[in-house]
Parts: structure tokens; C-alpha cells; sequence
């Protein structure tokens, strides 16, 4: 576990996750809480167990999926009610039974939010601080508050935003965390209020939004005036202008104040974490963000370009090393090497020289035509797999498909796919309707192929994703689909790269389908 003196906190899976275009499943978050654990943050706020169903279940999936070696999860939620005891309040209730060993209350401070919003008197405001942080901690959790609008309130009316930090750090909570909710703070201004609040025995925290393109700024102002907790988001996230970027903030502390946050073999790792992170999101990486962008430390050729040969650091303000980059370093070299030897091993394959060598080659040349192997563990085993036994036998060779989408006199849009395959000596030919391509080309494979191999009956597309890259040199855009499928144990997904849509999308699904066997322990026809 981290060291308790100063705090990085992500909450990536609750404020990250109110980014608009972002929808994450409750396997998104535990893959995205695997990464961050990964870099070594110190706590993950899962989200908010009681008001959000889908977080209620990402807690309970937690405590059986979830292995974390440095990260211990936060529950987020609100203080109790107007008028009702925090034992009674259901939402309190929610917090308490999340597992979460780390409870992050947000309440108000800002003296009109909690007359306007809350509709309570500022007095009730500081019992409900009060006896819901000092009932949590009765039940054994450990409580932090973030005291939302707290920069706004403290311009309104600094007494109250004052008592609402010395409140709730008199009943228990070990940290307050300050709240640019509305993100329009500047970092002289912002240093001034954090050093106030600093002189109540409270520990401070920080929690910025970036509206004023600041919150990286803000951030370290509040830490030099004496916060020592930090909260910000994985690439980031965030609603409106994003969350302070959590990688930013840390590689900063670390590397030019000296913090000694993360593990530095972690830190090492942080580009790919970052790239990893972004396919699971499915948001596009910014090739320009500080430190882990793919341009952060690329130089354009010509005048610099025979100076950086003899001094590579009179043009780059750190050793890209420290944080996993490179000077000019495709995110495919970086991944194909990471995943070779990382996930090899991780699969329990014994790779020789040889073989690590040809994976690597080939890992490499998939990706640099878009292929992806972060977020598709299932494809990448299955060229594992090859690049080991060479082509092995099939479970089935596809002979054809074909789908058509039809739009009805009705105005009704209908897909309807056939697919030809050989298996097992036969041969079969299966239709499947749908409501798209896709959907319809799944049915039609399974129903081919559940004839001869049952066990597919259990298989479920669970997730569906389409990437669109950009073509390079005057090349097209091609389609990049990553497909997640389950049975009733476990789910795994799958990629598929092609200039069509639909032929991307069956590339994953006939990786999936074969998988699917492999896993249910059919090796080979
Ligand atoms: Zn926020």
C-alpha cells in the first residue's frame, strides 16, 4: 500500500466518467482500475454504490475481481438528508454496505448552494457533515469530504466555507478535500484560499476542473501551499474541459518536486498505462498531452535535428524514459513490446528467443496497421498461439458470408446475414436476422456452429466498439472494431482491423467464436 503523507487520488471512474461521449460497462471500470493500480495510485473512487446501479455493481464485482497491490477503492456519495439520521438515510446505507474501505462524502460550502440547492439552512448543512461523517467512522470506514464549490463559497462567504472544512475534520474525516467545482480558479488566487484552509487543523486536498485550462497550475499551487492529497483523472477526463490530468499532475511532483508518489518502474510504464487506459475508453489519445502524448518528446527534422544528435537533452525538458515515452516512439513498438513480454507470461507461455522475436515482428506490424493488442487479450493469445505451434488446425474454416441490410416498405430497417462454414467434415450454411449487420452476421455464425459445438450456446456479444483511424501518407481511414464476449465465467475480447466496417466486425467475431472453444477446451478439430 501506498504511503499514507500524501494522497494521489484518482476518480477517473466517477468525475472522469461524466465526459461527454464516455459510457463506461462495469468491466471497463475494473479494467481501467487495473491500470491505475498498475501506475500505483494510492486510492480509486469507484463511484457512487446506491444512486448509480451500475456502480453498486462495480463494487460488488470488485471484491471478487479486483487484486489491487497499491490502490484501496473509494465509495463516493452524498451527506445524509435534511432532517433524517445518517444510520437511517438508504444512500448513507449504500456507502456503508459498498465494501469500499474508503468512503468520499461531497457536501456543500458554498453558503448559497446550500440555500438554494440544498434547500436547508447553512446550521443543518454542518449536522448533516457532521453526523454522517462521524457514523461512517463509527462503522470502521475511513471518511474523506469533498467540500464541493468550495472556492466560490469561500468568495461568498469565508467563515462558512472555513466551518464546513473545520466540521468535518472535527468529526473524523481525514481529509477535506477543496472543490474548484465550477474549474474557474487561477493558481495565485487558488494558492491563497488552500493556505487558509490549511491553518484549520484540517488536512487538505485538491480537486480541480480544468475551465480554465488551469487545473494541472492549480493543482501544484495547492500542494505548495500545503495540500496533501491531490485528486485528477486518467488522460484527463472529465465533463466540460476535463478534470486536472492525473499522469500531468504526478509525473510533475515527481519528477521536478521530488514526490515520491509512485514506484518509479511504474512511472516507467506510465505512456503505455495512459494508451492503455484510452482503449478501453474508446477516446481518442491527444498525441499532444504532456509527457505520454506520442508527440510530447517528437522533434520535427531540420534544424534541431543534428543538434539533439549530439545532446538529446538540450531540446526535451526530461529524459522521456522516466515516464515510458521516446523521442519519435510509435505507440505500436511500445504495446507490441509490453505485450510480449508482459502478457506472455501472464498466460502462463514459456516463450523462447525465437519465438518472443517472431511475436514481437508480428505484433508490430499489426499495429502499425491498427490493430490493437491493450484491450484484446483473447487475439493477441490466439497469435500467441500460432507464433508458437505455427498455424494450427482450425476449429473451422469459413468457406463465405454474406449480409445484407434491408429498409422494409414499413421503413423498418432489418440485417439478415448467411454464412457458409466447414467444420468437423460437414458443411453448413446458417441465416441470422438482426438489427444490424453485426448483430446479424453473430447470429448466424453461432447458429452454424452451436450445431456442432454446444458450448457456444453460453457465448454473448457483451460489448461492441468501432474506432475510426485516420489514414497516414494518403492512405484511407480504416476501421478498427473491438469486440467483448462472456460466457458464464469470464469475457474476453477480440479485434478486428479492416477498411470495412463489417469486415473488421467479423474478424473479431470469428476470433471470439474460436476462442470461445478454446476456453471451453476444444484445442483443435
Ligand atoms: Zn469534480
Amino acid at each position: 500500500m501506498a504511503d499514507d503523507r500524501f494522497h494521489v487520488y484518482d476518480t477517473t471512474l466517477r468525475d472522469g466518467a461524466q465526459q461527454e461521449g464516455l459510457n463506461l460497462t462495469v468491466a471497463d471500470k475494473l479494467a481501467i482500475a487495473r491500470h491505475l493500480d498498475s501506475l500505483g495510485v494510492g486510492f480509486i473512487e469507484g463511484g457512487w454504490p446506491g444512486a448509480n446501479p451500475k456502480d453498486t455493481e462495480f463494487f460488488r464485482q470488485a471484491r471478487t475481481e479486483l487484486d489491487l497491490k497499491h490502490a484501496r477503492l473509494a465509495a463516493f456519495g452524498a451527506t445524509r438528508r435534511a432532517g433524517v439520521k445518517a444510520a437511517d438515510d438508504p444512500l448513507v446505507a449504500a456507502l456503508r454496505e459498498s465494501g469500499a474501505p474508503v468512503v468520499t462524502l461531497v457536501a456543500k460550502s458554498h453558503d448559497r448552494h446550500v440555500e438554494l440547492a440544498l434547500r436547508t439552512t447553512l446550521e443543518e448543512n454542518l449536522a448533516m457533515i457532521r453526523d454522517t461523517v462521524s457514523h461512517l467512522r463509527a462503522e470502521g470506514q475511513r471518511v474523506f469530504l469533498d467540500a464541493e464549490h468550495f472556492f466560490d463559497g469561500y468568495k461568498s462567504n469565508p467563515a462558512y466555507a472555513l466551518e464546513v472544512v473545520r466540521t468535518a475534520a472535527e468529526a473524523g474525516a481525514d481529509v477535506i478535500a477543496l472543490c474548484d467545482t465550477n474549474g474557474g480558479m487561477l493558481p495565485d488566487e487558488l494558492g491563497e484560499v488552500v493556505q487558509e484552509a490549511a491553518r484549520t487543523s484540517a488536512r487538505v486536498g485538491i480537486h480541480c476542473h480544468d475551465d480554465t485550462g488551469c487545473a494541472v497550475a492549480n493543482t501544484l499551487a495547492a500542494v505548495q501551499a500545503g495540500a496533501t492529497h491531490v485528486q485528477g483523472c486518467a488522460n484527463g477526463y472529465g465533463e466540460r474541459s476535463g478534470n486536472a490530468n492525473l499522469f500531468t499532475v504526478v509525473a510533475n511532483l515527481q519528477l521536478k518536486r521530488g514526490f515520491d508518489l509512485v514506484p518509479t518502474g511504474a512511472l516507467a510504464d506510465m505512456t503505455r498505462i495512459a494508451h492503455a487506459i484510452t482503449e478501453v475508453t474508446n477516446v481518442t489519445p491527444n498525441s499532444h498531452a504532456p509527457y505520454v502524448g506520442t508527440s510530447a518528446f517528437a522533434h520535427k527534422a531540420g534544424l534541431h535535428a543534428s543538434a539533439i544528435k549530439v545532446d538529446p537533452n538540450l531540446y526535451q525538458h526530461i529524459d522521456p524514459a522516466e515516464v515510458g515515452n521516446d523521442m519519435r516512439m510509435l505507440v505500436s513498438d511500445m504495446a507490441g513490446r509490453a505485450s510480449v513480454e508482459l502478457k506472455g507470461r501472464e498466460l502462463g507461455y514459456e516463450l523462447t528467443p525465437d519465438h518472443t522475436k517472431a511475436l514481437v515482428d508480428r505484433v508490430k506490424d499489426l499495429e502499425s496497421r491498427g490493430y490493437t493488442f491493450e484491450a484484446a487479450d483473447a487475439s493477441f493469445e490466439l497469435l500467441l498461439r500460432d507464433t508458437v505451434h505455427g498455424r494450427r488446425k482450425r476449429h473451422f474454416e469459413v468457406e463465405s458470408w454474406r449480409v445484407i441490410v434491408e429498409r422494409t416498405k414499413g421503413g423498418e430497417l432489418v440485417s439478415e446475414a448467411t454464412v457458409k462454414v466447414h467444420a468437423k467434415g460437414e458443411r453448413i450454411v446458417a441465416t441470422g436476422e438482426g438489427n444490424g449487420p453485426v448483430n446479424a452476421l453473430d447470429k448466424a455464425v453461432r447458429l452454424a456452429l452451436e450445431q456442432l459445438y454446444p458450448e457456444l450456446a453460453k457465448l454473448e456479444l457483451v460489448d461492441y466498439k468501432v474506432r475510426i483511424l485516420e489514414g497516414t501518407h494518403g492512405t484511407d481511414a480504416i476501421t478498427r472494431v473491438l469486440v467483448t464476449s462472456s460466457d458464464d465465467r469470464a469475457e474476453w475480447s477480440t479485434v478486428g482491423v479492416a477498411e470495412n466496417i463489417i469486415d473488421a466486425s467479423w474478424q473479431a467475431l470469428e476470433q471470439a467464436v474460436t476462442y470461445g472453444l478454446l476456453r471451453a477446451g476444444r484445442e483443435t478439430l
